[in-house]
């Protein structure tokens, strides 16, 4: 049994929103937000974008899943793409469906008329890597935060970045999620005139959340011990995935790189831990399980929790983390 964890932050987090308050909850909970004053349930008491965001890979590529939860989402803004006939591909993308997808026709086209929507509309990465966005002013705002470092479009299959990008959908989408961390902090450092020395003050701005390394931070699986076999596995995890990170990255910005990687993973692993403990979850039900199911039974149903279950209750995940390195 190892001793529970006392997450650990510093000064120099954001300001919080009106109403409300950052202090220290009961450990290991680390700091948190509390409302000034008591409030119903799903009261809202602030907004803002989050800074990076994520779909779980779980449910956005083809793949052989027993339960249908392929969503296409954007990739800067996690919005729904606005195309009925996008998401049926994405839905019934294997090829055991391509005969069921040709018979439709141009049903798909129609039912995102008569469902309200105008046109359908989704913008492409200008480079080729299959990203997809809601808008061009998403796809535009992505590539400029974090996507021109981390496009895949132009590489090889050798290519380091590429091979990052393997290992993470192997083994955890928060390594992409760190990814566009590292790719943002270059990008806003070289912006502001580059060199090792804004970077560190960068770092140490983000580390005022919550953190530790990920080995102490994950969860172990259900029914395990963190056992040194387990802490062995993680180091290697992590270990390999900084590895290609720095080398997909380095030639863009040495300087930077050097700075991020000044303690060989540490820093990359302390973002991942970062991500455990300040990660949000969101799932949002989709809004094509409604015309699937007005199509099957001439009732629309609006609730998620109607549509979680059924079998056309597709539900978008999304990995969601707010911070301060906003400006
Ligand atoms: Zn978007
Ligand atoms: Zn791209």
């Amino acid at each position: 049994m190892t001793a529970p964890v006392v997450p650990q932050g510093g000064p120099g987090g954001p300001p919080a929103p009106a109403g409300c308050e950052v202090r220290a909850a009961l450990p290991p909970k680390g700091f948190g937000l509390f409302a000034l004053a008591s409030c119903n349930a799903y009261t809202e008491l602030f907004s803002e974008e989050p800074l990076f965001a994520l779909q779980h890979s779980g449910n956005r590529r083809v793949v052989l899943v027993k339960r249908v939860h392929l969503v296409a989402a954007c990739a800067r803004c996690c919005g729904f793409i606005h195309s009925i006939p996008l998401q049926l591909e994405v839905i019934f993308g294997e090829g055991r469906f391509a005969s069921l997808l040709a018979e439709l026709g141009d049903l798909p086209k129609q039912w995102q008329e008569s469902a309200g929507g105008g046109q359908a509309f989704v913008a492409r990465c200008t480079q080729g890597c299959g990203e997809m966005y809601c808008s061009e002013a998403c796809r535009d705002a992505h590539f400029q935060q974090c996507h021109n470092l981390l496009c895949v479009g132009p590489l090889q299959a050798e290519d380091p970045l590429v091979r990052f990008k393997h290992h993470a959908l192997e083994h955890a989408d928060t390594l992409l999620l760190a990814a566009q961390v590292f790719a943002f902090l270059i990008n806003r450092v070289k912006a502001s005139g580059g060199g090792a020395e804004a970077m560190h003050r960068m770092m140490q701005e983000l580390m005022c959340f919550c953190h530790a390394p990920f080995r102490d931070a994950c969860r172990a699986p259900p029914g395990r011990a963190k056992d040194a076999e387990f802490y062995a596995h993680t180091d290697q995890l992590v270990n390999e995935a900084a590895a290609l990170l720095k080398a997909a990255l380095e030639p863009h910005a040495p300087a930077e790189v050097s700075a991020l990687f000044q303690a060989g993973p540490a820093f990359f692993s302390e973002v991942l831990g970062l991500f455990e403990y300040n990660n949000i979850d969101l799932e949002v039900s989709s809004p094509v399980g409604n015309v699937l199911l007005q199509r099957v039974s001439g009732s629309v149903i609006s609730t998620p929790h109607e549509t979680n279950d059924s079998w056309c209750g597709l539900v978008l995940r999304t990995s969601v983390f707010h911070t301060v390195v906003s400006q």
